[in-house]
């Protein structure tokens, strides 16, 4: 198959919407991430999506529509709490499970009777959903364990010949993936850190504390995998751990190093390739996918990633440089 590329002009849009109709894969520009587009009402489309990212079965679909109303096009029932984050939060970075109807295809579930839900705040998102006028699954355009795609040319490394079309937008605002909370229940429990942060959703406490047990199945799968090893160091010992590592691997080591100035100390080690200096969690956030997948070609090593606190944004961050760092370890499975 050979995937058509196409711009954000009125044509290609309504050629996207059209592929999109007829039940093709088409990679859409989002807020957050590139999302690999399908309608939602197609169970074969739906099937045909997982093989081209190579994604569990068991991982579910988050359903992309245009607006508020249609919510109801696949979940049962709006409850007050999902009301109250849609008029928050929507359009935006935050995706909500709720009861789904029971003409959800079990693909874009994965069996379960909760569906995920949200409406995407970019306007050639928005556009493909009123000019395909049908809800689309849209899980991340990147092949399974791969980091995100935040920009086009991710999206086609990745599936180039796997999909139909691509549609290009830029690169993506947020750079993270929406933030996953169940709105069944009367108070928000986060099940993916994302876009939209706890202090945002004034999630404290006891809420806050039930996050870990109830997490979205998809947290369970290696994830956001380059392909080299990704090392954490806490705050401000980065260069100090990329020598120790380059001494410990015999090769270059790239480092993103995090500092309010947007610059790093000089460095002695000439095996040490700053790859960025982002000033706080949200720049870092932002460019992190970008940087994972630019340092495969950088010729290094290894990456070592400064952790940033874990507040705000920097909880999504140092979720997504966690499970990096793990599937990349030595001794990671599969
Ligand atoms: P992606 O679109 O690739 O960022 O992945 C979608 C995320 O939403 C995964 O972590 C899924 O496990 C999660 N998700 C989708 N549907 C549900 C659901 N019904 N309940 C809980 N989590 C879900
Ligand atoms: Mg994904």
């Amino acid at each position: 198959m050979t995937t058509l590329r196409l711009t954000s002009s009125h044509d290609d849009l309504a050629r996207a919407a059209e592929i999109l109709c007829a039940g093709g894969l088409v990679a859409i520009p989002t807020e957050t991430v590139y999302g690999l587009a399908v309608r939602a009402d197609d169970a074969d489309a739906v099937a045909r999506l997982y093989v081209a990212k190579d994604r569990p079965a068991d991982n579910p679909l988050i359903v992309h529509v245009a607006d508020v109303d249609a919510v109801l096009s696949v979940a049962r029932e709006v409850t007050p709490l999902a009301r109250d984050l849609l008029a928050r939060f929507a359009p935006g970075p935050l995706t909500l499970v709720l009861p789904a109807r029971d003409d959800v295809p079990d693909a874009v579930t994965a069996g379960l009777d909760t569906v995920a839900v949200r409406i995407p705040d970019h306007p050639v998102a928005l556009a493909l959903l009123h000019l395909a006028g049908v809800p689309l699954a849209a899980p991340s355009a990147n092949r399974s364990t791969r980091p995100s795609p935040t920009r086009v040319e991710h999206v086609l490394a990745d599936l180039d010949g796997r999909i139909d079309a691509v549609v290009d937008g830029g690169p993506t605002r947020v750079g993270l993936e929406s933030t996953v909370v169940d709105a069944r229940g009367v108070v928000p429990i986060v099940l993916r850190e994302g876009g939209v942060t706890h202090e945002m959703l004034g999630v404290t406490g006891v809420a806050e504390a039930r996050t870990s047990a109830h997490r979205s199945p998809g947290t369970r799968h290696r994830h956001y995998a380059p392909a080299l090893p990704v090392h954490l160091a806490e705050p401000g010992t980065g260069p100090g751990v990329a020598v120790a590592l380059v001494a410990e691997l015999g090769g270059p080591v790239g480092l993103i190093a995090v500092r309010a100035s947007g610059a790093l100390e000089p460095l002695t080690a000439t095996d040490v390739t700053v790859l960025a200096v982002p000033r706080d969690a949200a720049e870092l956030g932002a460019e992190m996918f970008t940087l994972l997948r630019a340092a495969e070609s950088r010729g290094v090593a290894a990456v070592v990633v400064e952790a940033v606190a874990e507040e705000g944004i920097g909880r999504a961050v140092m979720d997504r440089l966690r499970r990096a760092a793990d599937a990349t370890a030595p001794t990671s499975a599969s």
